[in-house]
Order: structure tokens, then C-alpha cells, then sequence
């Protein structure tokens, strides 16, 4: 029997603001526990939450990013439940009325086409806090609520991937436009963005939606194929055995690569929304979403057609470059230094993103600044080093953040092309090959490579290559 899978995904991510989402508390990740809250965000009787300003602009802003109606009226709910990390007994979302409805996201198919994501809606919510099970008291949890009220943008896909793959590459282009809007920093080990995923599977050729399960917190976009693919088959395997597939809530454990049972499904109705009656309706004007239109920065896909236009770099190269926002502008940078697109390019994109890889750290930590990268290649096109000395001077650039030219200085590591020294050099070379000396003269050229070969043996490759060339010719000749 053939079947397809069915994936939608909610993503979560948590906007970049300085504050949370009703109240002044900070949103500083790493705090000491229960450093970062206040009587709002824990709910205390009779305090009021006040919205957010830039949270709400952060929220419009993706909505426009990806195609969104950006709603001029919107209600925060209360969503209902209790759970030991949401102190207030319910969670401040949006339901019936959200900020953004509709909207799109294309994503690149492994043929090379695009498939185009339908996005449902983008709501506004507060987080809640964290539980900690591990501090070595078996029988003791640990409640953290600095998170409790950081202010979140749910981002609800409609039900259009049909593979893990695409399911991830989609979370992925999720990430790389809040990152590069500014609206979320998509460090997902800070758990900044999370996502879970809603999969049923059916009959190739039914119309009719399977029952679907959740699966929840996903944090990596490992994490997202491996649980989607392990939920697949294990769909198939229940209804090839006869079994019905209930609505349920999963939570993935990554390390044992398998799904264990929250809780039974809950629907919306179990968590008896209502307007929060300490929120006025959320007012958008037109005019603040068109000048909130008009702030939107470059995304990827227009950054990466213009690096293509303007510097004349390979479509590859300007895709690796512009993958992540930070990484465009470190090059920009570059090429702000020393006008060689083409050059920098080879640079970042083998040496740099291969110690940065290594090291397992972001362009943000790296310790050669532009100017310094730039100023290295500079180097090597004046000829005052060569390539190769230039592999060791990049090493030593990347470990330090010293400058290339201090590094050559106390390296001593620039090229000789100083002709008397050389020629001294050379003479001593000639003496000690007269074989192969008198082969090339009898026409045997090809001796010529090994005799530059010797020469740059006893200079330790710091002899200028070109010197070397004329000077040899000439004392041959
Ligand atoms: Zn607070
Ligand atoms: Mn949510």
C-alpha cells in the first residue's frame, strides 16, 4: 500500500525585544532563575499587562515578510490551562482574532524548483517558563519563570509538505528571514526557536485528511526530519496492523531517536478562550504598516541576486554568502576594504567557513575582522607574500586576530625579492646542479621548474616567484 504524509508546522520564535511582552522585565537569556520577573508576568491579582510596542512592530514586520494581511484589529485571548511553568493559569495568545492571516513561504525543491508553503496565520502569545527535572534531586523539579511572558510570534503553516525534508528546509527558510528581519535571533539552543509539527498520513489518492498527531519542541532542524520520518512510519506500521491512529500530543526525544505520549489531544475548546479583559483590542493603522513596509530590509533571495549582478560572483558562491545575514554583511565588508568579489569569496568560503565549522562557532565570533581578511588578500595580490605563505598567515589570523602585516613582520615572512640577495642564492644553486644545468642547455627546459624549485627550497618559499623566474633566465641564457 502507498501512502503520503501530510506535515504542517507551528513555529515559534521569540521576538528579539529588550522586554517582555507586557511588562518591563527583561528578556536577557542566562539570568540567575527567577531574576527577570515582576508581578505582570507572574500574575499576581491586580497587576496589568501593558502590550509591547516593538514586539507588536516585530510581529507586522515578519507578517509582511511573508505576504501576511496584517489584521487592523486583533484580540489577545486568554488561553486556559494549568501547568507548573505558566504561574498565571493561562497564557495571553490571540485565537479567533490574530494579528496576520494568510501569507506564503517558497521553499527550493532538490529538482530546483520551488514549492510554495501556504502560511494559515501568524498570532502573537507570551512564553511561559521552564522546568528544570535534572538538578540531582530525583524526586524534585525546578521551576526558571524569566522566560514566563517573552514575547512570541506563532507562525502556523497550512498542511503542505509531504516530506521530512521538506518540512525542514522550510523551518530552515523560517529561520533565515526572522534572522535576517531582525525580529528573531533563531538561536535554537537558547530554545529562541522552536517548532512542532502536525502529521497523519494517508492513501495515495485520498482527499480526505488522516487524523493527525502533534509532535512537540523540535529544536533543530535534525530534530524536525528525524521525529517527522520516525512519526511517518510508525503511522504506517499502526494502520498496516489494523490499529486506529488517535489524536495525541508527542514529545521527541532526540538522543533515543524515538516519540513517547504526552498527553491525549486537546482541542481548542478544552481551553475555554476568551478576550482578556485587561487588553484592549490591538489597534494596526495603515499607516503604521506601510511605514513598517517601508523599514524592511533585504532578504536573502534579493541579497544573493544583487551579489550575483554587482560583483559578478557564481550564483553558488552568492547563495553560500548571503545564507546567513551576518556572514552578507562580513563580506560586503570585505569587499568595502579590497574590490576583489571573486577572491574574498574563495577565502570565506573554503578557509574561513571550514576553521569557523571546526570551531563550531558563527561568523559573529570570528576572530579575523573583514578588514584584516581583506588586507590579507590585498597582501598576496601586491605580491608581498605568496599564496601559500598566505594559507599560514590566514592560520595565525584566525587564531590571534592579529593583523596579516604584523604577522608577516614578526614571522619575517615576506618575500625576498631583493636581486642581490637572490642572486647569491641562485649562483649557489647553479654550482651545486651543474647536471642539470647543462641539460637545460642542451634543451632540456623542463630542468628550468626544478631549478625554481631549488631556489625557493633555500629561500623556505620566501623568495618572489617571478624574481626567481627572471633572474634564472637571464643567468641561463
Ligand atoms: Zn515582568
Ligand atoms: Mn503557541
Amino acid at each position: 500500500m502507498n501512502y503520503e504524509s501530510i506535515i504542517g508546522l507551528e513555529v515559534h520564535a521569540q521576538l528579539a525585544t529588550k522586554s517582555k511582552m507586557f511588562c518591563a522585565c527583561s528578556t536577557a537569556f542566562g539570568n540567575p532563575p527567577n531574576s527577570n520577573i515582576c508581578p505582570v508576568c507572574m500574575g499576581a491579582p491586580g497587576a496589568l499587562p501593558v502590550v509591547n510596542f516593538a514586539a507588536v512592530e516585530m510581529a507586522i514586520k515578519a507578517g509582511l515578510a511573508f505576504g501576511s494581511q496584517i489584521q487592523h484589529k486583533s484580540i489577545f485571548a486568554r488561553k486556559n490551562y494549568f501547568y507548573p511553568d505558566l504561574s498565571k493559569g493561562y497564557q495571553i495568545s490571540q485565537y479567533e482574532f490574530p494579528l496576520c492571516l494568510g501569507g506564503h513561504l517558497d521553499i527550493p525543491l532538490a529538482s530546483g524548483e520551488t514549492k510554495r508553503i501556504s502560511i494559515t496565520r501568524i498570532h502573537m502569545e507570551e512564553d511561559a517558563g521552564k522546568l528544570t527535572h535534572d538538578y540531582g534531586h530525583a524526586e524534585k523539579s525546578h521551576v526558571d519563570f524569566n522566560r514566563c511572558g517573552v514575547g512570541l510570534i506563532e507562525i502556523v503553516s497550512g498542511p503542505d509538505m509531504r516530506t521530512p525534508q521538506e518540512a525542514a528546509d522550510y523551518f530552515r527558510k523560517v529561520r533565515q528571514i526572522l534572522v535576517y528581519l531582525g525580529v528573531c535571533h533563531g538561536n535554537m539552543q537558547e530554545g529562541n526557536l522552536r517548532c512542532d509539527a502536525n502529521v497523519s498520513i494517508r492513501k495515495v489518492g485520498d482527499t480526505k485528511l488522516g487524523t493527525r498527531t502533534e509532535m512537540k519542541n523540535l529544536n533543530s532542524f535534525k530534530a524536525v526530519e528525524r521525529a517527522i520520518a520516525y512519526e511517518i512510519n510508525r503511522q504506517i506500521a499502526a494502520v498496516e496492523r489494523g490499529e486506529i491512529i488517535i489524536q495525541e500530543t508527542l514529545l521527541w526525544d532526540d538522543a533515543a531517536g524515538k516519540s513517547a505520549s504526552l498527553r491525549s489531544k486537546e482541542d481548542a475548546h478544552d481551553y475555554r478562550y476568551f478576550p482578556d479583559p485587561d487588553l484592549l483590542p490591538l489597534i494596526v493603522t495603515t499607516d503604521w504598516i506601510e511605514g513598517i513596509r517601508k523599514q524592511l530590509p533585504e532578504l536573502a533571495a534579493a541579497k544573493a541576486a544583487r551579489f550575483v549582478r554587482d560583483y559578478g560572483i557564481p550564483e553558488y558562491d552568492a547563495e553560500v554568502l548571503t545564507a546567513e545575514r551576518d556572514m552578507a554583511l562580513y563580506y560586503e565588508k570585505c569587499i568595502a576594504v579590497y574590490n576583489s568579489p571573486k577572491k574574498i569569496s574563495n577565502w570565506i568560503m573554503t578557509e574561513l567557513l571550514r576553521e569557523l565549522k571546526n570551531e563550531g562557532i558563527d561568523i559573529t565570533a570570528c576572530r579575523i575582522t573583514p578588514e584584516h581578511l581583506a588586507q590579507l588578500v590585498t597582501l598576496i595580490d601586491d605580491g608581498i607574500i605568496s599564496g601559500k605563505i598566505g594559507k599560514d598567515v590566514f592560520e595565525e589570523m584566525y587564531t590571534t586576530g592579529h593583523a596579516p602585516a604584523a604577522i608577516i613582520d614578526t614571522k619575517g615572512l615576506k618575500l625576498v625579492s631583493d636581486t642581490s640577495e637572490l642572486d647569491a642564492i641562485i649562483e649557489r644553486v647553479l654550482s651545486t646542479n651543474q647536471k642539470q644545468v647543462e641539460q637545460y642547455k642542451s634543451g632540456k627546459v623542463a630542468v628550468f621548474g626544478f631549478l625554481v624549485g631549488q631556489v625557493m627550497k633555500e629561500t623556505k618559499g620566501q623568495a618572489s616567484p617571478q624574481v626567481v623566474n627572471e633572474l634564472l633566465k637571464k643567468k641561463l641564457s
